[in-house]
């Protein structure tokens, strides 16, 4: 037997394994805790996550679930002089609907019966009481969301924007965060508290009547390390880890990507939120080109009407010059490889899709910097996109996944809840959030039926 035995063994060392070793360790601090993964920690999906943050939900339980997240995040940012680099320009969701009655519905919906006063609507040429993003700091910013439905003052505030569009919902309590920072910070913490990394690929588990043996395979061979309770954070591999305890989970995973350059030309401004484009849209392309792609069955998708929901923000601080565009718009799911399946024309897509809504991007169609990063990472979600947070069927084995396009802003939650499942200590809302949800079959077939589940 291993010298890796733990009280507790966390298996994936993405920022959800993280967040759950970190707040197990600080809730019993006499336990061992040891984190299971062949990778350097937050190299794998938490690599490729755009690290933005947002209390915006279609239903209370998520809205619930990430105002849970940002406060801890704040109290962490608090606590380590904001070496998280928490900033909060909002999330600003940008339609040409002048009257987007759906989308008001679920907003109003998303911040529950006791809701109505975090919602501003200025319908206005001028609103007083709207307060622009200028400043980065957190702490300044407001609560709720303006909801801006006069063009004028869009144009005001936004304009660089699509003339074109009529409404943006500003999402206040948003931003982005250093996940990276967040998980070596989270590391240290643990390591002082004794915990230690595995570098090792879990190949099998075995349940005793005390607990578990972990078989693990790395760089010194097999190791068998025993531990009376499994966490599993394994990411897109988290059904993998659930078959070997001899159970299924109802997640799929979806491959998204995204681009990060220098906008040496300044097309975007420093101060721009988040910006999503909600609106469908057919891509830019010229007559040729659209000829070109609809000619080849490989690409004639290119040249159909596309969803919305791509998105762009700068990166760095507004000092910096980079700027990040992603676009989730795979549907279909796949079963997930370490040699991640980037498109060589996913930049591309991006670029021109992201044009529309920023139209001075257009200057980098054919002419992106050389020095492009393009990342690709899964989505793993249940088909509702809700996490997966709580025991598994197997006493003492307990599941953090399912984290889909929030594992970053829901990290600390995740990691509480799972704590909290642990220790017998939880808020009201975890119930909603774990396996025993599917027990509810009306409950789960109506948050599959609603018209979003909050992906972007
Ligand atoms: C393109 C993209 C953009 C995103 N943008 C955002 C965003 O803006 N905001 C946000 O909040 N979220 C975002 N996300 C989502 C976020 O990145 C993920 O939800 C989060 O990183 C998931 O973390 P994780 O720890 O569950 O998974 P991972 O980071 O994938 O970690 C899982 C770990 O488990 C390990 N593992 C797997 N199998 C085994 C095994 N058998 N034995 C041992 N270890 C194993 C893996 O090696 C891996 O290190 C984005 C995701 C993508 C793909």
């Amino acid at each position: 037997m291993s010298d890796r035995n733990g009280d507790i063994a966390v298996i994936g060392a993405g920022i959800v394994g993280i967040a759950c070793a970190y707040y197990l360790a600080k809730g019993r601090a006499s336990s061992k805790i040891v984190i299971i993964d062949p990778r350097a920690p937050m190299s794998l999906t938490s690599a490729a996550s755009g690290e933005n943050y947002r209390n915006w939900w279609p239903h209370p339980i998520m809205t619930a679930f990430t105002d849970y997240s940002i406060d801890l995040l704040e109290e962490i940012s608090r606590e380590h002089d904001s070496r998280i680099h928490m900033s909060r320009r909002g999330y600003a969701l940008a339609t040409r609907e002048a009257r987007p009655e759906q989308l008001l519905r679920e907003l109003q919906t998303g911040y529950g019966p006791e809701g109505a006063p975090r919602i501003r609507v200025h319908e206005g040429a001028s609103a007083p009481s709207y307060t622009p993003p200028v400043s980065a700091d957190w702490r300044d910013a407001p609560e709720g969301v303006d909801v801006l439905q006069n063009r004028h003052l869009i144009r005001r505030h936004f304009p660089t924007f699509d003339p074109e569009v009529s409404t943006i919902l500003h999402i206040r309590r948003a931003g982005d965060i250093s996940g990276q920072q967040l998980g070596s910070l989270m590391l240290e913490q643990i390591r002082a508290k004794g915990g230690i990394l595995a570098p090792a690929r879990v190949t099998e588990i075995a349940r005793q009547q005390d607990g578990f043996v972990v078989t693990a395979r790395g760089p010194d061979g097999e190791d068998k390390i025993r531990a009376a309770i499994v966490v599993n954070a394994a990411g897109p591999y988290v059904a993998d880890i659930a078959r070997m305890l001899g159970e299924s989970l109802p997640v799929e995973n979806i491959f998204h990507q995204k681009i990060a350059f220098a906008d040496n030309l300044g097309a975007i401004d420093r101060r721009m939120p988040f910006s999503i484009d909600l609106d469908g849209q057919a891509i830019d392309w010229t007559n040729q080109e659209r000829q070109l792609i609809e000619e080849d069955p490989a690409t004639a998708w290119l040249a159909r009407p596309m969803p919305g929901g791509i998105h762009c923000r700068p990166e760095g601080g507004d000092l910096g010059k980079w700027i990040k565009l992603g676009w989730a718009y795979n549907r279909t799911p796949s079963e997930p490889r370490d040699d991640l399946p980037t498109d060589p024309n996913f930049p591309d897509i991006v670029l021109r899709g992201a044009s529309r809504l920023n139209p001075r991007l257009k200057q980098y169609y054919g002419r992106l910097p050389r020095q492009i990063t393009h990342y690709g990472g899964y989505y793993t979600m249940t088909k509702e996109n809700w996490p997966l947070i709580g025991p598994m069927k197997t006493k003492h084995a307990y599941v953090a996944g399912a984290m889909s396009g929030f594992g970053t802003m829901a990290a600390c939650a995740t990691g509480a809840l799972c704590a909290g499942w642990v220790l017998g200590k939880r808020p009201e809302f975890a119930e909603r959030l774990s396996l025993s949800r599917y027990n509810d079959e009306i409950f789960v077939r109506q948050l599959r039926e609603s018209a979003s589940r909050g992906v972007l």
